[in-house]
């Protein structure tokens, strides 16, 4: 099985095509075939090499690699339509010769005025077949004379065409519906229809799987590889990607695009394994499965034929669970970048990303994704008692009897004592304040909470203690921002309510 992936490079990867390339991803690796990248870039206006890099790039943080490629080379290529101008002209002219196409002289005016024509009387647009008429050694002529040509497709009269789409079934086109389009621009760029032809034979691509809004282009490619003499592929045209209004998931709904989506702090496994679920279910239990084992059970006749919905909570559900199951290392280098962004890191090393990871667990409990990570973490960077005591429900917590004592009697235990880096540590401190204040339970916890971290609510204390003494031990090289130990907190906190 030879399989592609045929982006042109005109903007962002949009994720309903990024599912596209998945799909073909995972019937190439689940049958042990071969995924082709090809670079569609013959609109030579709009395609960019920026874009180009970004759509590679956001494939590559995606997982899915290619076995052929711009980049990586194969025995099919070049990969890139734009260097592959030598080939369409000659299958062109091979089907000059054999007199399957033609050139047509029509002035773009006349065409563009003969479209309009046709949508205001509620026909679809349909090449005339003027120069159908125009003889070989007349077109030569003109073109001698200067004169400028395109060169159409001589679509057969009064044919069915029909094919067996793996995803829709069975679909008919009658060729009195179809223009005859063109192949080759006077500017010498060959239109889709034909690169694509001449591609995915000579590519010897076996299964075309793309989006549905190229089903009508199917008959037209048909007829060409019949008229060039090709076997043609399999054909599977996937629905549309919706939004939750059910119209194609645009602008309008928010991030569309892979980069958006990483930026945000998607993890790469969580969209993949998402984007396999539209439209596709892995059957058994579980949906939450790495991609070589979705791969093994993908199917194309599988997926469904009508339109998926995006739906980015399911999207935040799937990637909660990645990062629970990630390794911390790699989630607390991933979370750097949002650290930076809050201004709570800079040149951060390893010793950083140690210390992260080994705190992470009291944000990843309860976030969808890495980008919320630092604010989770917030209490440990910004302690601020002045403004606590004056917090409402802080305030709350130290009007109940014994709390100011609570608060003044752990200042003082801690005051003098080594760091609480551990649990035990931590307890001990509690069991003497308890002691020296007979107060328990929420009357012991909640004053010794809001005197530690300035807040009323937030993780566990037995892990909230030991990270933030761990991290008062971090050196200043270690590019993380400073983060103020217990004792200090403590002895800040009671000053703080001393003079309320
Ligand atoms: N370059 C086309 C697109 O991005 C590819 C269509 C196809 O796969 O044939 O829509």
């Amino acid at each position: 099985m030879r399989v592609r992936f045929a982006p042109s490079p005109t903007g962002h990867l949009h994720v309903g095509n990024a599912r596209t390339a998945l799909f073909n991803y995972l019937m190439a690796r689940g049958s042990g075939g071969t995924f082709i990248l090809r670079i569609e870039d013959t609109d030579v206006e709009r395609s960019t090499r920026e874009s180009e890099s970004a759509i590679l790039e956001d494939l590559r943080w995606m997982g899915l690699r290619w076995d052929e490629g711009p980049d990586v080379g194969g025995p099919h290529g070049p990969y890139r339509q734009s260097e592959r101008l030598g080939l369409y002209h000659e299958h062109a002219a091979k089907l000059l010769d054999a007199g399957l196409a033609y050139r047509c002289f029509c002035p773009p005016a006349q065409l563009e005025a003969d479209r309009q024509a046709a949508l205001a009387a509620g026909r679809p647009p349909k090449y005339r077949g003027t120069c159908r008429s125009v003889t070989p050694a007349e077109a030569r002529a003109r073109i001698a004379a200067g004169e400028r040509a395109v060169v159409r497709f001589r679509v057969p009269d009064d044919r069915h065409v029909l094919f067996a789409d793996l995803v829709r079934g069975p679909v008919a086109f009658h060729t009195s519906v179809i223009g005859d389009p063109v192949l080759l621009r006077s500017d010498g760029h060959p239109a889709y229809n034909f690169a694509v032809v001449v591609d995915d034979a000579l590519m010897r691509v076996t299964h075309v799987v793309r989006g549905e809004d190229h089903i009508s282009n199917t008959p037209r490619q048909i007829l060409l590889y019949e008229a060039l003499g090709f076997a043609p592929p399999a054909f599977a045209h996937l629905a549309l990607v919706m939004g939750p209004d059910h119209t194609p998931l645009s602008k309008r709904h928010g991030a569309t695009s892979v980069a958006e989506f990483r930026a945000k702090g998607y993890l790469p496994e969580a969209l993949v394994n998402y984007l396999a679920l539209i439209g596709w279910s892995p059957g058994g239990d579980q949906e939450l499965l790495p991609v070589e084992e979705l791969a093994k059970r993908f199917a194309i006749d599988a997926v469904g034929h009508s339109a998926g919905i995006f739906d980015e909570e399911k999207l935040a559900w799937v990637d909660r669970h990645y990062l629970r199951a990630a390794d911390p290392a790699r989630i607390a280098r991933l979370s750097l970048a949002y650290f930076e962004r809050e201004g709570l890191a800079r040149d951060a090393g390893d010793a950083a990303v140690e210390y992260l990871a080994s705190v992470l667990p009291m944000a990843t409990a309860s976030v969808d994704r890495v980008d919320e990570i630092p604010s989770r973490l917030g209490f440990l960077f910004a302690f601020d008692p002045v403004r606590a005591v004056a917090l409402p429900e802080v305030a709350e917590v130290l009007a109940h009897d014994g709390a100011r004592d609570v608060v003044e009697r752990l200042a003082r235990e801690l005051s003098g004592a080594p760091r609480l880096v551990d649990r035990e540590r931590f307890r001990a401190v509690v069991g003497s304040v308890k002691q020296a204040t007979g107060q328990k339970a929420k009357g012991l916890f909640h004053p010794i909470r809001v005197a530690l971290t300035g807040l009323a609510g937030g993780p566990e204390l037995d892990q909230a203690v030991p990270a933030i003494d761990r991290g008062a031990e971090l050196p200043a090289a270690a590019g993380l921002a400073p983060i103020l130990g217990c004792r200090e907190r403590a002895a800040a906190f009671a000053a703080a309510l001393r003079s309320r």
